[in-house]
């Protein structure tokens, strides 16, 4: 075996491991507003399924705001996403919300932002209130505190609105930009969401006046047993009018969480989600006693753990699985032969045969986040930009992995 053969046999072993069960942070890189679409960082169209806590000022809840919490489901359901829901103030919270215990408040949401970033997957933090322009200067102190500390981690999404109610647009849209410009002192680049007017329905409203910023997407919310196909269609429309959307919450229910399971209205709400690319968590991580919790009554982590979950909880992991982000050995094959690369290593361009040059190649790291999609449409493929390291170059044919090959840029 000669020390390139060598080399690359020690990599694989690392290769298959790190891939099998791939990260989506590692996947996708940080998320951006291209268009209508909120994109990985190489601009690919994706759709990441996860979950949000509910209230975490809430006192008919075991706490799930926690990191065994989101390593389970992090690990057992593949969520690509978690929501921090940070309850503001409520008359009903008896002073746990952020206003009255600031403290207590920051330090359940950043148990769930750590957790998130050791997990490799995004957080969104979640300003979870109905009147969030009665508390401007609180939301510019917490989400300027948020972004200092992790602004530079891709996993990081704020959204500074949950839920206006009667509120118009042009106060929703002041209150926001307000806020954003508070978050992009410190981060200039992370994505952020906004609310609109009745419970995030009326995304027709901000697409007509969006808000002037890098990387700005508007919430979404949904209740299957409530909001069917005209919500839908508005979404298409707000989408053709160019704003991007992000559904932070939807339920599988009726819109008061309450009522009985719509399974095949929710089919119908992820199947337009995925096919327009809309990355969606539902609604919530609660063992509280109403239809849309996913966890059994007061059944806490343990009922989390040992699958103790109501109907639509089940119908939630069994929608998030089916979206899980994985690249099995069997994606990423090794056993090369279809594709010859050489020269190998290269100091620039490797050449590709004539009957792959219609193909997609993918090129990734080590760590098999994607870097470039190329189709050569020539006999070469030029890896000149790459630092010297190992690089995967993965042909697909006709959407399905041929290979994957080790290549060594020096
Ligand atoms: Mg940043």
């Amino acid at each position: 075996m000669n020390k390139l053969n060598a080399l690359i046999f020690t990599c694989l072993a690392f290769i298959c491991n790190s891939l099998f069960a791939q990260s989506p942070v590692q996947l996708y890189g940080k998320l951006q507003v291209n268009g209508s679409h909120v994109t990985a960082e190489n601009g690919n169209k994706i759709s990441l399924a996860g979950t949000s806590l509910f209230w975490s000022n809430a006192g008919d809840t075991s706490d799930y705001y926690n990191a065994e919490t989101i390593n389970f489901l992090s690990e057992n359901w593949g969520i690509g996403i978690v929501r921090a829901a940070m309850g503001v103030k409520e008359t009903w919270d008896e002073g746990r919300g952020y206003i009255d215990s600031p403290a207590v408040q920051k330090e359940k949401i950043k148990k769930v932002i750590d957790a998130a970033i050791a997990n490799n997957i995004y957080v969104i933090v979640d300003w979870h209130t109905h009147e969030a322009e009665r508390y401007t200067t609180e939301a510019v102190q917490f989400f300027s505190e948020i972004a200092e500390e992790y602004g530079t981690y891709d996993h990081i999404i704020y959204e500074v609105y949950n839920e206006p109610i009667t509120q118009n647009w042009n106060t929703i849209k002041s209150y926001s930009e307000t806020v954003i410009d508070a978050i992009r002192e410190k981060d200039p680049d992370n994505l952020i969401i906004v609310g609109n007017r009745e419970w995030s329905q009326r995304v027709d409203e901000a697409a007509a006046s969006p808000i002037n910023d890098v990387n700005t997407a508007y919430t979404l919310h949904f209740y299957s047993g409530t909001h069917k196909q005209w919500l839908r269609d508005r979404v298409s429309l707000a989408m053709t009018n160019g704003i991007a959307i992000f559904v932070t919450e939807w339920g599988s229910t009726n819109a008061d969480g309450n009522g009985g399971v719509d399974t095949e209205e929710t089919e119908r709400w992820i199947n337009f989600l995925k096919e327009n690319h809309i990355s969606h968590l539902n609604w919530s991580i609660s063992d509280k006693l109403e239809s849309s919790s996913i966890i059994n009554f007061q059944k806490g982590l343990d009922g989390l753990k040992n699958d103790e979950l109501s109907t639509s909880g089940q119908l939630v992991k069994d929608l998030i699985l089916d979206q899980r982000i994985t690249l099995s050995i069997d994606e990423f094959n090794f056993k090369s032969g279809a594709l010859t690369v050489y020269p190998n290593p290269t100091s620039d361009f490797i050449f590709i045969p004539k009957i792959f040059q219609k193909e997609q190649f993918i090129i990734t790291d080590i760590n098999g986040k994607i870097l470039e999609f190329v189709s050569p449409k020539s006999d070469t493929i030029n890896l000149s930009k790459y630092p010297t390291g190992i690089y995967i170059l993965q042909l697909r044919k006709a959407g399905e992995v041929i290979s994957s090959e080790l290549v060594l840029k020096n």
